[in-house]
């Protein structure tokens, strides 16, 4: 029998997300998540059970997952696993595709933790845990940074002295690059057309958020950097700032740099401007005439439409503007607003009706006939890890 099956799994410091995907045609066949890892009020939500015990560690979470899947009858211990799918945030510019990890690409996951050091670390744990259970079985390592690497240097690089730069591998990496693949390959098959023909800007906007220039399916532009703090205003962080902000703070307001770190990636972006980090919370209250939420959005837009304009000007011609994530699958506001009056300029503009629909699939927004394609289109980055995995251990 071929093994058909893929475990991914999405390590976080205190977390595991995991699914299991048959890829004879991509339905899941399991999906959950262990949060609070380490604390007492740990808990595993496999499905619709949940499992609430305190789980100390990553080894104790895996052993508890394949517990549950073992319960379901797809324990680890099958033959018909082909790989394990790990999301691992930052591969720097050595990892352009998914990679087999063997000692060697584990030690350079590790050699980056200082440019990701909130995440790779707890990606590595994932990856030693889920090899320790499984040896015999591939473990493929998928890189939120792969899908940049083909930014050409004049967007890659920082315009900072180059010694230094080198030194300490300061350059713009981009994040989000697994979601930024799918979702453009995917807008280009709701146009009907062949991804190498179509220049997309894809617009991530969840907690966390994106925008990327995509030309003929390579990416040449995106909007995160050394680290996913820059680009568009954010969930908790400020996105893009002058960096003299830092130099004045530690000066003025006598901060640490460890303060002014969690002030950026914590307590800004929208929770710093208004309270609260949730769209919908942050529409209702301007729905209510909340003035603080109000500008809260205005500066969200204003930032987009900033990246959308520059992103039209990198590729020149664009056949489609793509919305996905949290914020852009379901917001209708922010997606009308973040093309309002461009439609002479940029020839961008929504249906206001087709824009009201809420649905899972992908679909056009834009009006028929439109210069410009606008689009809602779903991610999916674990069935993107799932495919990227299983097309590689295929090959084998
Ligand atoms: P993600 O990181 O992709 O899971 O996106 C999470 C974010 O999506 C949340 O913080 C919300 O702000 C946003 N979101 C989810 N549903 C809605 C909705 N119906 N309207 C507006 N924003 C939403």
């Amino acid at each position: 029998m071929t093994a058909t099956r893929v475990l991914v799994l999405n390590s976080g410091s205190s977390s595991v997300k995991y699914q299991l995907l048959d890829m004879r045609n991509g339905s899941r066949l399991a999906v959950g998540l262990v949060e609070r890892i380490g604390e007492q009020s740990s808990r595993l939500v496999h499905g619709e059970r949940v499992r609430t015990e305190p789980i100390a560690d990553h080894e104790a979470a895996l052993k508890a997952v394949s517990e549950e899947l073992a319960q379901d009858g797809l324990g680890l211990d099958s033959h018909e696993l082909a790989a394990v799918g790990h999301r691992v945030v930052h591969g720097g510019i050595r990892f352009t595709e998914p990679t087999v990890i063997d000692d060697d690409v584990l030690a350079e996951i590790e050699r980056l933790v200082p440019v990701a050091p909130l995440h790779n670390p707890a990606n590595i744990m994932g990856i030693r845990v889920a090899r320790a259970m499984r040896p015999d079985l591939p473990q493929v390592a998928v890189f939120d940074t792969a899908f940049h690497t083909t930014m050409p240097e004049h967007a890659a690089r920082y315009a900072i002295d180059v010694e230094t730069a080198d030194a300490h591998r300061v350059r713009r990496y981009g994040f989000h690059g697994t979601s930024h693949a799918y979702v453009s390959r995917r807008a280009a098959a709701l146009l009907g057309r062949d991804p190498r023909e179509v220049n997309v800007i894809v617009l991530h906007l969840g907690n966390g958020a994106s925008a990327s220039a995509v030309a003929g399916g390579r990416c040449v532009d995106t909007s995160m950097g050394l680290t996913p703090l820059e680009g568009l205003v954010m969930g908790t962080r400020s996105g893009d700032l002058d960096p003299a902000v830092i130099f004045h703070l530690t000066r003025v307001a006598g901060m640490s740099v460890d303060e002014i770190d969690t002030l950026l990636n914590k307590r800004s972006g929208l929770l710093g401007l208004c309270g609260d980090n949730d769209m919908r919370e942050i529409i209702r209250r301007t729905e209510a005439g909340d003035a603080a939420a109000r500008l809260a959005f205005e500066i969200y837009v204003h930032r987009l439409r900033k990246y959308i304009g520059a992103y039209t000007a990198v590729l020149g011609r664009v056949d489609a503007v793509v919305f996905t994530a949290g914020v852009g699958e379901n917001a209708a506001p922010v997606r009308e607003a973040a093309v309002a009056g461009l439609t002479e300029a940029l020839g961008l503009s929504v249906d206001p009706e087709l824009n009201a629909v809420r649905s899972s699939s992908p679909r056009l927004i834009s009006p028929d006939g439109a210069r410009v394609a606008v689009a809602v289109v779903p991610t999916d980055e674990e069935l993107e890890i799932a495919t990227q995995t299983y097309a590689l251990v295929g090959k084998k």
